[in-house]
C-alpha cells in the first residue's frame, strides 16, 4: 500500500524567488491486487473489485489497480510487501497459512496470511486437442503437456496430483511451462496436446481454444483424484457442464478448488474494511461483472474456502451488517 499526497489546492507562488506550496489536502491510498492472466478470471475478479472501489474514490480516497500474476506468486507478493491483496485458490491459501507447501513457500508458514471472501469454483480443467488421442487423464502420459507457469496455482496443484499419480516431468513427451494467456494459441498451433488450467467457468482462454481449433474436456476423476479429494478439506469433485464450449456437449467430471481473496495483517483494516464494503454493497453488481460470479451467494463467500482467518477490516464489516 503506497500513500500519495495528492495536492489538490497548491497554490505556488513565486515571492522573490522563494516558492511556497500549501499544505496537501487529501491523502490517497494507492492498493494493488495480485490476479492471473487476462484469459483467466482472476483478472476479472481484480478488475471487477477495482472497479467498484474506485467509484467510491471521493469518499474513501482509495484507488485500486491490479496485475497478472496466480495465486502462488500473488500470495509471496502479499508476503514480500509489493502486493497489498490478490486472488488464489483455496489450497494454496491453505499450504501458506500451515506452512505445508516449502517449495512453493521457502519462507515457511505465512502466519500473517488474512482471508477477506472466497469467489467462485475453479475446477481443475484439462483441454485436449482431439486429434491428440486423449481421452481420459491417463491418457496425459507420453504426450505434450502445458503443465502452466512457475507461480500459477495450477502448476502447484498440477505437481500434486503428478506426484500422487507417479509421474514426474519426464513422463511426458514435452513439458511447457507457458502462462495461462498463451495456452490455448500453443494448443491450436499444435505445439501442446494438451493444457491444464485450474480455473472458473466460462472463462476466456478455453473459449478461445475450442473457437479456434478442435479441442475436448478430459475427466479427471479416477481413484487417484477421488482419495486425494477425500483426504483433503480444500479438493472437492466439480462439474464443468456439458455445452458451456464448442466440442464438449457432456458435463465433466474432475476435481477443483475454490477462488479465494486474501491479503495480510499488514493491509490496513480500514482499507480492507472500505473495499469489501465496496463489493458487498454492490453485491449484485459484482455478480452481473463475469458469468463465473452469477451463482456466488454471500453467505458462502465468508465461511467457504477460507483456512487463514478473516481480516480484521473485512470481519468488521461483516459484522456489522450481521453476517457473522
Ligand atoms: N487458478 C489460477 C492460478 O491460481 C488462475 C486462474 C485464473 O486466472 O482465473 O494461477
Amino acid at each position: 500500500m503506497r500513500k500519495f499526497f495528492a495536492v489538490t489546492a497548491a497554490a505556488v507562488t513565486a515571492l522573490g524567488g522563494i516558492s511556497l506550496m500549501s499544505a496537501p489536502a487529501s491523502a490517497e491510498t494507492f492498493i494493488t491486487i495480485g490476479t492471473g492472466g487476462q484469459t483467466g478470471v482472476y483478472y476479472q475478479v481484480g478488475g471487477a473489485i477495482c472497479k467498484l472501489v474506485n467509484r467510491g474514490t471521493k469518499d474513501h480516497d482509495i484507488k485500486c489497480t491490479h496485475t497478472t500474476g496466480g495465486s502462488v506468486k500473488n500470495i509471496n507478493g502479499i508476503r514480500a510487501g509489493d502486493l497489498d491483496m490478490g486472488v488464489a485458490q483455496s489450497d494454496w491459501q491453505y499450504h501458506a497459512y500451515n506452512g505445508t507447501a516449502p517449495k512453493q513457500f521457502p519462507d515457511g508458514k505465512f502466519e500473517e496470511l488474512r482471508a477477506v471472501f472466497s469467489v467462485h469454483p475453479e475446477p481443475f480443467t484439462v483441454l485436449a486437442r482431439k486429434d491428440s488421442g486423449i481421452k481420459t487423464f491417463e491418457d496425459l502420459k507420453g504426450k505434450r503437456v502445458n503443465v502452466g507457469n512457475p507461480g500459477s496455482g495450477q502448476r502447484g496443484t498440477m505437481e500434486v496430483v503428478m506426484e500422487k499419480m507417479g509421474w514426474t516431468m519426464d513422463d511426458f513427451a514435452l513439458a511447457s511451462e507457458l502462462k495461462s494467456s498463451e495456452q490455448a494459441a500453443a494448443l491450436c498451433d499444435n505445439k501442446v496436446d494438451a493444457i491444464v488450467f485450474t480455473v472458473g467457468h466460462p472463462n476466456g482462454s478455453i473459449k478461445e481454444a475450442t473457437t479456434s481449433c478442435d479441442a475436448v474436456l478430459v475427466n479427471v476423476n479416477n481413484d487417484v483424484i477421488k482419495k486425494l479429494v477425500e483426504d483433503n478439506a480444500f479438493y472437492a469433485m466439480a462439474t464443468i457442464p456439458g455445452g458451456m464450449y464448442n466440442g464438449t456437449d457432456e458435463d465433466v467430471e474432475t476435481f477443483g478448488v475454490g477462488a479465494t481473496f486474501v491479503s495480510s495483517t499488514r493491509t490496513d483494516p480500514e482499507v480492507v474494511y472500505q473495499i469489501v464494503k465496496a463489493v458487498f454493497d454492490d453485491i449484485e453488481r459484482f455478480k452481473k461483472m463475469h458469468p463465473a460470479f452469477a451463482n456466488l451467494d454471500t453467505k458462502r463467500m465468508i465461511t467457504n474456502n477460507l483456512s487463514a482467518p478473516l481480516h480484521e477490516g473485512a470481519a468488521r464489516y461483516y459484522k456489522e451488517k450481521g453476517m457473522m
